[in-house]
């Protein structure tokens, strides 16, 4: 009987272009692991919405999988247990996999690479997930890229590899480890079921995935320089959950809009450099580890933003943000959108995070924890850091000073109305309240916070 190889899949949910799953394939008949791992010390346990997500989207994999012969087990637990278990059980010869870039799930699979070398196992990484590796890219001095500029310049000066196909159908392995099923896993919400509006909005799937990339790049990438600062039209790919969960990787999406790039010169300069934030956000997070905790610009950590547990009026506010009823209809109409559909227009995005931490003075720690939970593209590098990057505290971050103003930003990008009118049927009525808080006062406290930070402290990272 000849040894299968087992592939452990996390963020690259898909076939295509799954360099981990082509070696594994080229090696003989392969079985594929998907491992919930809710117990290594510093992976991030999944959000709400997320949870949802991953269910479907295992769902689909497990088609793509049969047609090309690879049976997917489930297991639960932390990942240096499982992996080698499942190794052993299936009797595999090597183990692959594509690389993470997170701390915990660093040292989780070195942790697995190690085990399963001393027990005798192939055990092979890698690149998927990102255009770049993090430690591969460094400035002129040898450190990490703090600026974005430097970084993509350098970064999209490269040749990206072009994607792999799906490999061919293989023999099915003679055997197959017990897997969990999908149903005990609970990934659904259930009393309530919340998920309706999301299945409306999203299907979980590299299908789906690879639809939305055609129709982005036949009839959205030529006006997306102009229309993707657009709210209320559909302006701009809604890709971030496919990149996400890798239904896509990026050197898919690269060369797709690459292949555009004359028709649509403006537009495929314009995304490609939103691929490139993308990148710089798990830069920042591969050499800083505790991203969504610990702000970048450690003179921060004297300004005095709320957080859980001081009590005061910000708590009552903090719901009013979290529920759509802050009486600014932009961020309101935002926060809505996010709650049915797990998804909110990125220049809503800044401007809802902006008003909660400048105007309202609370901890973007908070902020970001609530996208993590709502969000179905909840990424663990871009959440922390775009938050980081709104407060003011983060790496090439927005000027502190650049307090963006709700109603001026509606007028601007939504002049119409109807992005606010879409999702606050109310507007205009007695049933909307009136603004939270005075936009004037407000950022006045800020600025005048933020003036009297120690700034002889000023430098990024721990050191
Ligand atoms: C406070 C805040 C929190 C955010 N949290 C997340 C998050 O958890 N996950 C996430 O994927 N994005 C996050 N973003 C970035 C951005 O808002 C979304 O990636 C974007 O809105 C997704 O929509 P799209 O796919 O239509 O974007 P497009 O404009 O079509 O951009 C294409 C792709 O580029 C990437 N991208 C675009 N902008 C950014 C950015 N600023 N940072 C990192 N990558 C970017 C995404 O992968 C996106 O799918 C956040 C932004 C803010 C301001």
């Amino acid at each position: 009987m000849t040894s299968p190889s087992l592939v452990w899949f996390r963020d690259d949910l898909r076939i295509t272009d799954n360099p981990a799953l082509h070696a594994a394939t080229d090696a003989g008949p392969t079985l594929a692991l998907y491992v919930l791992d809710e117990e290594s010390p510093g992976v991030r346990p999944l959000g709400g919405a997320a949870r949802w997500w991953l269910h479907h989207a295992l769902v689909a994999l497990r088609e793509e999988l049969d047609r090309i012969g690879v049976p997917l087990v489930l297991r639960r637990g932390a990942a240096a247990a499982v992996v080698p278990a499942v190794a052993a059980e299936a009797g595999a010869g090597g183990l692959f996999w594509n690389r993470r870039y997170g701390g915990g799930e660093r040292r989780a699979d070195a942790a697995v690479k190690q085990i399963a070398r001393s027990s005798g196992l192939r055990a092979e990484s890698h690149q998927a997930s990102l255009l770049h590796e993090p430690w591969e890219l460094t400035t002129r001095q040898g450190g990490p890229y703090k600026v974005f500029t430097p970084f993509w310049k350098e970064l999209s000066s490269h040749d990206f590899r072009h994607p792999l196909p799906a490999p061919q159908r293989q023999r099915v392995p003679e055997k197959a480890p017990w897997g969990d099923s999908l149903e005990q896993w609970g990934l659904l919400p259930r009393d309530p079921d919340w998920s309706v509006p999301l299945a409306e909005a999203w299907t979980p799937g590299p299908r789906a995935a690879g639809e939305f990339l055609e129709e982005f790049t036949d009839s959205v990438l030529s006006g997306y320089s102009e229309d993707r600062e657009r709210p209320g039209q559909a302006g701009t790919s809604r890709l971030s959950p496919y990149l996400r969960w890798g239904h896509l990787s990026p050197f898919e999406v690269w060369h797709a809009i690459g292949r555009r790039r004359h028709e649509a010169p403006g537009g495929s300069a314009a995304f490609a450099s939103e691929l490139g934030w993308r990148e710089f956000a798990w830069h920042q997070l591969y050499h800083h580890p505790d991203l969504a905790t610990v702000n970048l610009r450690r003179e921060f950590d004297a300004y005095p933003w709320w957080s859980k547990g001081d009590g005061g009026g910000q708590a009552a506010l903090l719901r009013r943000w979290q529920r759509g009823r802050t009486g600014l209809p932009l961020v309101d109409a935002g926060q809505r959108e996010l709650w049915a559909t797990g998804w909110m227009h990125n220049r809503v995005r800044m401007v809802s995070a902006s008003l909660l931490v400048k105007n309202l003075g609370i901890d973007w720690r908070l902020g970001e924890q609530w996208f993590w939970d709502t969000l179905v593209d909840a990424d663990a590098a871009s959440n922390p850091f775009n938050w980081q990057w709104a407060a003011g505290c983060g790496a090439d971050a927005s000027p502190f000073f650049r307090i963006f103003n709700p109603l001026t930003q509606e007028k601007t990008h939504d002049p119409d109305g109807t992005y606010t009118r879409r999702w606050i049927p109310e507007l205009g009525t007695p049933d909307y309240p009136e603004a939270c808080v005075d936009l004037k006062e407000s950022r006045e406290a800020a600025l005048e916070a933020f003036r009297s930070l120690p700034r002889n402290r000023v430098s990024i990272g721990r050191s």
